[in-house]
Formats: C-alpha cells, structure tokens, sequence
C-alpha cells in the first residue's frame, strides 16, 4: 500500500459514511500490513479522526501504549487475517438492507448477475453472537474464508478483500442488492440463480473481467 494505512482508513471511513454504508460511530475498518494491523479507534466521529487516532496492532493483539482505544470488534477484524491470509482488509458497517436482513435472520440469497460474478453464491448470515464478544469474532473468522461477505444476525454486516476498496465496494454491492432483494421479495417471488449459474458467473468474471487483476464492480 503506497498511500499511509491510517489514511487511508479515514478516506474509507468517510467514504463508508457519504454512501449510507454506516452511519454515527457505528462499524469499524482494518487493514493488514508487513509492520502489523491498523484499526479505527473505539467510539471517536469519523469525520474527526486524524491519523493520530489511527490504532496500531500486532498481529497477536498488542496494542502498543499510548494510543486510542482500538474498536471493540478488534478481535473480529484479527481473526479474519489470521483464518485468511489473502485477506488484507476487513469492513464492518451497519447498512440499512442488510439490517433488515439481519434482523429477519436471512441471508442474502445468489439473487443478480453482480452478485453471482462477485461471490459466486449466496451471503450466509451467521447466528446472533453480542457485539465485541469473542463468539462472534470466532464465528466471523471460521466464515470469511469461505465468504468474504457475511450478515450478521441483528446486527449488520462484515466484508473482507485484499484492498480497503475491494472490501468497501463489496460492502456496496451487497447492501444495494440488499435493497432490490426486499422491494423484489415485497412484490412477488424472487428468482434465485442456481450454485452451479453463479460459479460459472464467479469463474467467468475472474478469467474476463476488466484489464486484469481488476475488482468487478
Ligand atoms: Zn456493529
């Protein structure tokens, strides 16, 4: 990563923020470096953060003295990059769709040609565990592996890429497929693709998309 992580936290942040993906203190970002992993501080505005703020972890935990508070979902964000080495950032937020997913209890089913390109399949969502609890740090990272897109019940939603921008654009796709889910599912029934459509939708898209090692979007 060229740009200073803690930067580009704030920038992701900010842009978590400007397009309805959380909202308040609500979620908390990572991303995974040679010297360690970078958090957003526990309960500070993001529009008032300043790379001083920006909290600096070992891969093990240690937060060095000094600094803020890392978010309390901390141990989540350790356990994806220790179950998933090509993981090198984790975004938690709280966006609208997904919440009424969440608090339905549903996943979000292989619904739209986006959506089976990306993931090649459906987003599970994981039973209710307390935020900040190490249950639902366990639970999170036994699934990101296999899921880089998780709901979490009654809370919100967890993504994962190998940029901050992968993991925030993913968080948009499934939020905005969220939204056309429910309306679709409101005014009749909802066309499901088929697990063996969306991995041939997944394999297409890593093989032709885009000019080479580009994000679907
Ligand atoms: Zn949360």
């Amino acid at each position: 990563m060229s740009q200073d992580p803690r930067q580009a936290l704030i920038d992701g942040a900010l842009r978590l923020v400007a397009q309805g993906l959380t909202a308040g203190l609500s979620g908390n970002l990572s991303v995974a470096t040679a010297e360690g992993i970078w958090i957003t501080p526990s309960g500070l505005a993001y529009d008032t953060l300043s790379v001083e703020d920006i909290v600096a972890v070992s891969r093990e935990g240690t937060v060095a003295p000094g600094q803020r508070r890392p978010s309390v979902e901390l141990s989540m964000h350790l356990g994806c990059y220790r179950a998933d080495h090509t993981v090198l950032a984790v975004v938690h937020a709280h966006p609208t769709s997904v919440i009424a997913l969440a608090m339905l209890g549903e996943g979000l089913p292989c619904v739209t040609d986006s959506l089976a390109g990306t993931l090649g399949g459906a987003v599970p969502c994981l039973p209710y565990e307390p935020s900040g609890s190490t249950a639902l740090a366990d639970q999170v990272a036994s699934a990101i592996g296999a899921h880089p897109a998780v709901i979490l019940a009654s809370h919100g939603l967890v993504t994962a890429g190998r940029t901050l921008d992968a993991a925030i654009d993913l968080a948009l796709l499934v939020e905005r497929t969220a939204t056309s889910y429910l309306l679709a599912r409101a005014c009749g029934t909802v066309h499901e693709l088929p697990n063996e459509v969306a991995l041939a939708r997944r394999r297409f898209v890593q093989e032709r998309y885009g000019q080479g090692g580009s994000t679907p979007k």
